[in-house]
């Protein structure tokens, strides 16, 4: 450094010990030396001291103090479906997506084989510069045909397929009207996008009538996001309702079918099966190859240009990695083997309906869920929600608590999820197991 410019930095540096200094964490690319940051707090510089580390140490503690282990996190050693393998043990397992019992299925792991053997591990880049493999437009088409759409356009994670379409495709002039409990991925899309965002109250069309007479004509584009089957309450929106008022509001409606897609309809073919209407009828099909799928990933399906757009625009899409073809691989394969196996829908229906059932008679809440793959027992606190998925763990049956803040603390919950291959006896010691640990507790 040449003798002027260290003499200014020393007079900048004299200056700077002068004036009183605002506590403000250093910003990126702040090249002073570490003694001159001493009037910033110590806690301000500690990834422990972070309020988001506190919170998790305050839970664990309250856990510790009631004696469970932590319900997180839980090591699967096999294939998790109906059952699975856990710590060494043979568990009764509730806590998984795969409601087809797909993922583990020896034709859809041959899938996998297959596709890696053909095309490596990676595809390496986006697939607009590092080119496609056959398996994505296969994909894309497979997915368009099962909601007449027509096309699709396949993203590599199902929550990074809301942000980037929502934060891609609405913009400050617009407005975003979504269910209360829609999924974080929306959220985040929705405050990506800088759109006014208003939540309207669960289930309640006439609540976003209300909202969309009252805003509807201070903003340009409107999209309305709720989802097809709520994965806290096994409960859906009464689409046909929706529908209607989006037309007659001049909005876009967009139905987030990560759990419906593979679970609603007689043939799986989800919220749009379920009532029977036109998929034109709904302007963005959005789903993941996470659940059903037995994949991994996420997709939009709809009209060509709203895919063509994602397909060319879309961050999470131009500037993201292609799926791999040994996910695309198999969750295509199951797709196909949930359309040639209709009856995996149908059992899954039945004993999902059995579940219900049974837990209604026995006194449980269940709350609003229609019986299909997901069923809550609200049990009304977080410590008790707790201690029994603790209670029903010591017993070989995995299933996880919902506690504050997920849900609000009078519907802390146990939350049950249901796989085709489950058996009714295997639901009766489960709510066998429930009751006794509900009177012991
Ligand atoms: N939407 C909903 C409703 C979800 O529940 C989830 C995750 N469970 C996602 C989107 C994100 O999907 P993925 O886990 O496949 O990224």
């Amino acid at each position: 450094m040449s003798a002027s410019r260290e003499d200014l930095k020393q007079r900048l540096l004299a200056q700077a010990r002068r004036r009183p200094r605002p506590a403000a964490a250093p910003s990126v690319g702040d090249a002073k030396p570490p003694e001159e940051h001493g009037a910033v707090s110590e806690h301000l510089t500690r990834f422990d001291a972070h309020p988001a580390y506190q919170q998790i140490a305050l839970i664990r503690e309250g856990a510790r103090r009631l004696g469970l282990s932590d319900p997180f996190f839980k090591v699967h050693e096999g294939i998790a479906g109906a059952t699975s393998r856990i710590d060494g043990r043979d568990c009764l397992n509730f806590a998984s997506y795969n409601y087809l019992g797909l993922s583990g299925d020896p034709r859809i792991n041959q899938a996998a084989c297959d596709a890696v053997a053909r095309h490596g591990t990676s595809v390496s880049a986006s697939r607009m510069v590092a080119g496609e493999r056959p398996i994505h437009g296969e994909l894309e088409q497979a997915i368009a045909e099962a909601y007449q759409a027509e096309d699709a356009v396949a993203f590599v994670s199902g929550h990074a397929t809301n942000v980037s379409t929502l934060g891609y495709l609405m913009g400050p002039r617009d407005l975003i009207l979504h269910d209360e409990y829609i999924h974080n991925s929306a959220l985040v899309g929705a405050q990506l996008s800088g759109a006014r965002r208003i939540a309207f109250p669960h289930n309640d069309p006439d609540a976003l009538e209300a909202l969309l007479a009252r805003h509807r004509h201070q903003f340009e584009r409107t999209l309305i996001v709720i989802e097809g089957l709520y994965s806290m309450d096994g409960d859906v929106p009464a689409l046909p309702r929706f529908i209607e008022i989006k037309r007659r509001h001049r909005a876009w409606l967009m139905v987030d079918e990560a759990h419906s897609f593979g679970v609603l309809g007689q043939h799986g073919l989800g919220l749009r099966e379920h009532f029977g209407v036109a998929s034109e009828a709904v302007d963005i099909w959005m789903g993941t190859l996470s659940k059903s799928l037995a994949g991994c990933g996420g997709y939009i399906a709809g009209s060509r240009a709203l895919v063509e757009m994602l397909r060319y625009l879309a961050p999470g899409f131009l500037y993201s990695v292609g799926l791999p073809a040994q996910v695309a691989a198999p969750a295509l394969a199951a797709l196909r083997l949930m359309r040639q196996e209709p009856e995996r829908v149908a059992r899954l229906h039945e004993i999902s309906r059995y579940f219900l059932e049974r837990a209604r008679a026995l006194e449980l809440d269940t709350g609003h869920s229609i019986g299909a793959a997901v069923v809550p027992v609200i049990v009304g606190s977080s410590p008790l929600a707790a201690r029994l998925s603790h209670a029903l763990y010591e017993q070989g049956i995995n299933v996880q608590p919902i506690l504050h803040p997920a849900v609000p603390e009078q519907s802390a919950r146990l939350r049950f999820f249901l796989c085709c291959d489950h058996t009714p006896q295997q639901v009766d010691t489960t709510l066998d197991a429930l009751i006794t640990a509900l009177k012991e507790a």
